[in-house]
C-alpha cells in the first residue's frame, strides 16, 4: 500500500516538495491549498483547495484519507494553519513534519526597523508622508488605511479588492520571484523611501531586501510569528530524509 501524505502548501517549497514526492510510486500524495490566489501556479499533483474548518476539520480529513503523514509546508507567517496542523496531528496521532524556511539575517548596511505586526509597521512609518513600498499580501494591507498620509506602492498577485482606502496608492500586479536588479529599478522608479516586508526568508523575495541595502532604504520588517514546535527541516532535501525515516517501519528504524 502506498503511504498517504497530505502536504499543506501555498509556498514554492511546498510545490517543489510535492513534485518530488508525487514522483514516488510508494507515495499517494495530496497537496492542500488555502485558495487565496485566484490562479495558482499549475500543479502536476493531486490538489485540493479550501479550508478544513479548523484543527478538528483537519483531523477529520486526515482520518478520512487514512493519512500516514502530515507535512506542514505553509508560509512562515501562516501561523493559524500551522497551529491547526500541530493540533490535528495531536488529535489523530498522525505524524507531522514541518518545512520551516529560515528567516533572513540582518547584514551590514541593512536599515531594518523590526516590529511585531502590520499594525505596528503602519505606526513605525511615522507621521510625515513617505513613499512606501508595501511588499505584503493583500490580506495584510488594510491596517495601512490608518496611516493615510503616505503614498503607497502595493504589489500583489491578485487585485486588491476593495481598493485600499487611502488617497495615494499605486497598484502593481506581479508574481515572484523578483531579482535584485529589477527590485532596485522599481524602488528608484517609484522614489521609495521605505519598504514594509515580512521576514519571509528564501531567495524568491530577497531581491528587495538586497536592493534596499544597496540604496540605503529603510525596511520596516515584521517579525515572524511563533510557530508550534514540531519536528522540522530547513530545506527540501533534509525534509525528504525525514519523510523516509518517518515512513520506514518502526522495527527497521529502531525507535
Ligand atoms: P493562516 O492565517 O495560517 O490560515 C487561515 C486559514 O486558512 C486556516 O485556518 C485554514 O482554514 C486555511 N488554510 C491556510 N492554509 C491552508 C492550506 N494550505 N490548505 C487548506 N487550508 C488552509 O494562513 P494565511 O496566512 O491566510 O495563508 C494562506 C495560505 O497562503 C497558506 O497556505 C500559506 O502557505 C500561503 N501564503 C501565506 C503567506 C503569508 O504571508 N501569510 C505568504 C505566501 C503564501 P481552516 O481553519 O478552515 O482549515
Amino acid at each position: 500500500m502506498p503511504h498517504r501524505i497530505l502536504i499543506l502548501g501555498g509556498t514554492i517549497e511546498a510545490r517543489q516538495l510535492a513534485g518530488r514526492l508525487a514522483a514516488r510510486p510508494d507515495v499517494d500524495l495530496t497537496l492542500s491549498l488555502a485558495g487565496r490566489t485566484e490562479n495558482p501556479v499549475a500543479q502536476q499533483v493531486p490538489t485540493r483547495v479550501g479550508g478544513f474548518g479548523g484543527a478538528e476539520g483537519l483531523a477529520a480529513y486526515l482520518e478520512g484519507i487514512k493519512a500516514d503523514l502530515l507535512i506542514d509546508a505553509t508560509h512562515p507567517y501562516a501561523a493559524r494553519i500551522s497551529d491547526n496542523a500541530a493540533e490535528a496531528a495531536r488529535l489523530t496521532g498522525v505524524p507531522i513534519l514541518a518545512l520551516r524556511r529560515p528567516g533572513w539575517e540582518r547584514q551590514q548596511g541593512d536599515r531594518w526597523t523590526e516590529v511585531n505586526d502590520a499594525a505596528n509597521a503602519a505606526v513605525a512609518l511615522g507621521r510625515t508622508a513617505r513613499r512606501v513600498f508595501l511588499a505584503l499580501g493583500r490580506q495584510d494591507v488594510g491596517v495601512f488605511e490608518a496611516a493615510a498620509q503616505h503614498h503607497y506602492l502595493l504589489r500583489s498577485v491578485d487585485p486588491v479588492e476593495p481598493p485600499l482606502g487611502v488617497p495615494h496608492v499605486d497598484y502593481l500586479l506581479a508574481r515572484g520571484p523578483f531579482d535584485e536588479a529589477d527590485e532596485r529599478r522599481l524602488l528608484i522608479e517609484h522614489g521609495i523611501d521605505v519598504i514594509v516586508s515580512k521576514n519571509s526568508g528564501g531567495e524568491a523575495t530577497y531581491g528587495k531586501i538586497a536592493a534596499a541595502r544597496a540604496l540605503g532604504i529603510e525596511v520596516v520588517m515584521i517579525r515572524r510569528p511563533v510557530l508550534p514546535a514540531v519536528p522540522s527541516a530547513a530545506g527540501i532535501l533534509e525534509l525528504l530524509a525525514m519523510v523516509d525515516h518517518s515512513l520506514r517501519p518502526v522495527a527497521e528504524r529502531g525507535v
